[in-house]
């Protein structure tokens, strides 16, 4: 369990194991995923089937194309799409990141995106608040998901536990990371659970205190 009714669970799907997240309220009879990496409905479809949850919406991190694989085919069953911005290049032309991808040949859809949110927005889902904020750097339109009742922020790849994002690929700007993870992140309650992108989970208080990439 986590939180009051909601189950949690990590999905590390697609080529590199990204972390896709899908919250479930049995009560309510809803679920929600953060990030669609290739692949990742083989393993939420037999969730939402076990539990009768109806998948009521899709928050996507940022645009990069291992985070949103499975996002066409989702967004396509009718599921509202939520992004920002600022990957709106990323989103509706994920072949830009090509150059980058592993493996080089892999198929890459747009994804519709319905909602565009910016920082200081609240979104309500499966009864909860949801707190966006921009957290550009590792990528121009990366934004983290706060949800203060579940002490959780789901934050892309702007920060990992004891690392932080690329800054090397198009778009990316150690500067403007930094000034990101010192504002948005290390802004938050030390006992906040960070849930990034890829890898393990960490707490806002440890990475404040031992982060070698960047402190407070
Ligand atoms: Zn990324």
């Amino acid at each position: 369990m986590f939180g009051m009714s909601l189950e949690l669970s990590v999905l590390p799907s697609g080529y590199i194991q990204t972390n896709a997240f899908l919250l479930q309220d049995r009560e309510r009879g809803e679920a929600i995923l953060i990030d669609a990496p290739h692949f990742v409905w083989v393993d939420v479809e037999p969730l939402l089937k076990e539990s009768g949850c109806k998948l009521v919406a899709l928050l996507l991190t940022h645009g990069h194309y291992d985070h949103m694989g499975d996002g066409c085919r989702i967004q396509g069953m009718g599921v509202p799409t939520y992004g920002h911005k600022d990957d709106e290049p990323l989103y509706s032309n994920p072949a830009r990141m090509l150059p980058y991808a592993y493996p080089p040949d892999i198929k890459l859809d747009p994804v519709p995106i319905n909602h565009w949110v910016d920082d200081g927005d609240t979104i309500e889902l499966l009864g909860h608040k949801i707190e966006v904020r921009h957290v550009p750097g590792h990528c121009p339109g990366n934004i983290l998901f706060y949800f203060p009742e579940l002490k959780s922020a789901f934050v892309g790849d702007a920060l990992f536990a004891g690392s932080i994002g690329r800054y090397d690929l198009p778009g990316g700007d150690f500067t403007v990371l930094e000034k990101s993870i010192r504002e948005r992140i290390y802004t938050l309650p030390d006992d906040v659970e960070v849930m990034p992108g890829h890898g393990p989970s960490t707490l806002v208080g440890d990475e404040k205190e031992t982060n070698p990439h960047v402190r407070p």
